[in-house]
């Protein structure tokens, strides 16, 4: 690759999509690049997610409804980044879709992905409170970027408050059981319906939870996806 250009995330640091890392596509591991699908005629692959609030505050101003507005949203945003800030730059969008993108791979290749007792990545900025919101196949000649160097949280925890906040002692042993989580949160009256004690818990970027209307949504989805997930075992 010749030239190579600096990363107009500006754009997207502005509507909410503050997270971003590019790869290129001939650097990623082969299990990795295998989930993207056919990556033919593309050079690069940007990573996009958001950290905190902002992202919610954006998507609540937009006006846009329906079932999925924070999808929605981030796919019209990403259409619009490139038609201003990279006409004619070849892209195709592979999340949100159908293909069975390795999100947490790509997270933990960024820099971006620790584990947590309560299997939500966690870093030392964001804590838990951030999400992947897009990823991009680009004919793009961006400089990629190197993996954000940030401490593990969990390592230097010694109290653990999040395994003694969960109500159904789903991370006792050690171990995390979706089972006991899933079963607690569709219990009638579930303090876990709508949010996650334990994530709530942590003291890491405690600064960025969600607004509790974004709680709201976000763990209304999970919901809806677990009550289908279980109806159609
Ligand atoms: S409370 Fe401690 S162990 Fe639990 S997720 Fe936060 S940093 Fe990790
Ligand atoms: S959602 Fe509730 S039950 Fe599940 S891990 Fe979090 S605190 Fe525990």
């Amino acid at each position: 690759m010749s030239e190579r250009l600096p990363f107009p995330g500006g754009f997207l640091d502005a509507a909410g999509l503050n997270r971003q890392h590019v790869f290129d596509l001939a650097a990623l591991p082969d299990d990795v690049r295998a989930t993207l699908g056919d990556t033919a005629g593309y050079r690069q692959l940007i990573l996009i997610g958001h950290g905190g609030r902002r992202l919610w505050e954006c998507v609540q101003a937009s006006g846009i409804g329906g079932a999925h507005p924070i999808d929605d949203y981030c796919v019209q945003t990403v259409q619009r980044w490139f038609a201003e800030k990279m006409p004619g730059t070849r892209y195709r969008i592979v999340y949100p879709g159908q293909a069975p993108v390795g999100l947490q791979a790509l997270g933990r290749l960024a820099g971006w992905h620790h584990a947590s007792p309560f299997m939500v990545g966690i870093d030392g900025e964001w804590g838990s409170w951030y999400a992947y919101r897009a990823v991009v196949l680009a004919d793009s000649r961006f400089w990629p970027f190197f993996p954000a160097d940030r401490s593990i949280p969990c390592v230097d925890c010694p109290d653990q408050p999040c395994i003694a906040a969960c109500p159904a002692d789903a991370m006792a042993g050690g171990q995390f059981s979706l089972t006991r989580c899933a079963g607690y949160r569709l219990q009638t009256d579930s303090a876990c319906a709508y949010g996650c004690l334990a994530r709530s818990a942590c003291p890491v970027g405690a600064e960025h939870r969600y607004a509790d209307d974004q709680m709201r949504h976000v763990y209304g989805q999970s919901l809806v996806m677990l009550r289908k997930y279980l109806a159609e075992k």
